[in-house]
């Protein structure tokens, strides 16, 4: 024993009176932290883990804890019933830890992690759309360069003939241990990456790696009403997954130019309609330009600028559902420039006769 060991429950960062469920958490929390697998390279994390693993050890047994609570000497002192660390490795302890670190790192036990299938990754591809098109729906075709499945060796990475046989460096576990200490530590296999597999005679076709790149061709129906950013998802066309694992997904997000007259806001269209001072005092039928042709829209007398006119129906088509939004003419009153004599002589008339003062009775004028 090299020195005095840290108090157990300090170094679980736990108080004295931790329930067993509270010391599990903590340790369980810690040994994430400080697993090997985790920091690879760095000896104090691999102390510190050590240092963890050892406290948990003694007081997640109770027998071993009320002993310990009795005071360093009692638990460390001579006579053979002590907690001895350096005995556990081989002891039924052992199996307890294997069964934790199976839990807490996923797949097999901490100590034989072979390489899992991994599904491959998605793949998102952007495609250009005229604002008409992307409301009236529009099919497209795309070519992804992806990894597939190499057709030559059927993704094995083995040439014609030949399978690909048991790593000799790991035995086909997949991972390779030393002991340090009190525990066996073990890494992916560096000869056969995890795979617990090796290549002896690689495929030519992709140099053993078993998937080779391609041009995909797709043909993608964009629905009508689609908008800037939309995604619409190919399941499985993304690229092929690693030892046998699912293939990712395919993504075509649309990327849709904008519109000299409109505005999407949600299913609705907004569009700017300029009227006149004299059509907006006295009213006006003016033909406006929708998706779907020219309509006419009515504006009432003495509407006021930047009052939206709702034309039903006439909005983009609603995104995966029934019907359309609407078309929110926004009426924009303009204020006459450069006037003739004549002009101006009319409008003082105008004004003249109005005698009106439309600041007149404002709160704070
Ligand atoms: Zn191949
Ligand atoms: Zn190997």
């Amino acid at each position: 024993m090299t020195g005095t060991p840290r108090d157990y429950y300090e170094t679980l960062g736990v108080n004295k009176t931790a329930t067993p469920d509270e010391m599990r958490k903590a340790y369980r929390k810690l040994a994430r932290k400080y697993h090997p697998d985790a920091n690879p390279n760095d000896p104090a994390a691999e102390e510190r883990f050590k240092e963890i693993s050892t406290a948990y050890e003694v007081l997640s047994d109770p027998e071993k804890r009320a002993q310990y609570d009795q005071g360093p000497s009692a638990f460390f002192g001579q006579g053979g019933r002590g907690f001895d660390p350096r005995g556990f490795q081989g002891s039924q302890g052992f199996g307890d830890f294997a069964d934790i670190f199976g839990n807490l790192f996923g797949g097999g036990s901490g100590r034989q992690r072979q390489a899992q299938p991994q599904r491959g990754r998605d793949i998102s591809v952007a495609v250009n759309l005229s604002f008409e098109a992307a409301l009236k729906g529009v099919t497209t075709k795309i070519s992804v360069p992806k990894s597939v499945r190499c057709e030559s060796c059927g993704g094995s990475g083995a040439a014609a003939g030949t399978k690909p046989v048991q790593c000799p460096e790991c035995q086909g576990r997949g991972v390779t241990s030393q002991n340090q200490g009190f525990f066996a530590l073990s890494q992916p296999c560096a000869r056969c990456g995890g795979d617990g597999k090796v290549v002896e005679t690689p495929c030519p076709t992709c140099t053993g790696r078993g998937v080779t790149e391609a041009l995909k061709k797709y043909t993608v129906p964009l629905p009508p009403g689609v908008k800037d950013g939309t995604k619409i998802r190919l399941k499985g066309k993304g690229e092929v997954g690693v030892r046998g694992g699912p293939p990712g997904d395919l993504y075509v997000v649309t990327r849709v130019a904008e519109s000299v007259l409109f505005q999407r806001r949600g299913a609705d269209l907004v569009m700017d309609v300029p009227i006149t001072i004299a059509e907006a005092a006295l009213g006006a039928t003016v033909r406006v330009p929708t998706p779907d042709g020219r309509v006419a829209l009515k504006v009432p007398a003495g509407v006021r600028d930047g009052t939206l006119l709702r034309i039903t129906g006439k909005g983009s088509p609603r995104l995966g559902r029934e019907g359309s939004g609407d078309l929110l003419a926004r009426v924009s009153v303009l204020t006459p420039t450069e006037l003739t004599d004549e002009e101006r002589v009319l409008l003082e008339e105008y004004a003249a006769l109005r005698d009106e003062d439309p600041r007149a009775g404002l709160p704070g004028w």
